[in-house]
């Protein structure tokens, strides 16, 4: 086998018709993933909360450097997450607020049962003279056990 003939073979390797659609397939796949790219930019922006059609256009123009500007600028926090953890703060508050009274001339925060201020030592409940629970100062009645104070 001489050099010419050589290179004959090889000019016919590459002539083979399955090079042209191995290279179509790949640009099939790479138009594939650079779409899901964009769209997943697009799902991703919507989530955190931000300009979502502007990022996907950006990951559409710039492919992997779009991709990767996104990665660098988005928003560090999906949009549900902030809500959930605002809910839960609004949540504690509100419980810690029923349970917590503020005593009227301390200021102090002093608990739902408490008959004196721990504080100041100010009046704040009276015991009811039958059952023990702690009633407020203007209440005629117990509501607990119905004894007139
Ligand atoms: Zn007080
Ligand atoms: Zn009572």
């Amino acid at each position: 086998m001489d050099l010419f003939e050589y290179l004959n073979n090889i000019v016919d390797f590459f002539k083979n018709p399955i090079w042209g659609y191995l290279i179509r397939g790949i640009i099939f796949l790479l138009i594939l993933i650079w779409l899901s790219f964009v769209y997943w930019t697009y799902r991703d922006a919507k989530l955190r909360n931000t300009s979502a059609i502007f990022w996907a256009i950006v990951v559409f123009v710039l492919n992997y450097l779009g991709l990767i500007l996104y990665l660098i600028l988005r928003p560090p926090e999906y949009i549900d997450d902030v809500l959930e953890r605002e809910l839960e703060i609004r949540r504690m508050d509100q419980l810690l607020n029923e349970k917590v009274e503020r005593c009227p001339a301390c200021g102090k925060p002093v608990s739902k049962d408490f008959l004196i201020c721990p504080y100041c030592r100010k009046k704040l409940k009276n015991s009811c003279i039958n059952c023990d629970k702690p009633l407020q100062l203007d209440w005629k009645v117990c509501p607990y056990c119905k004894t007139t104070q």
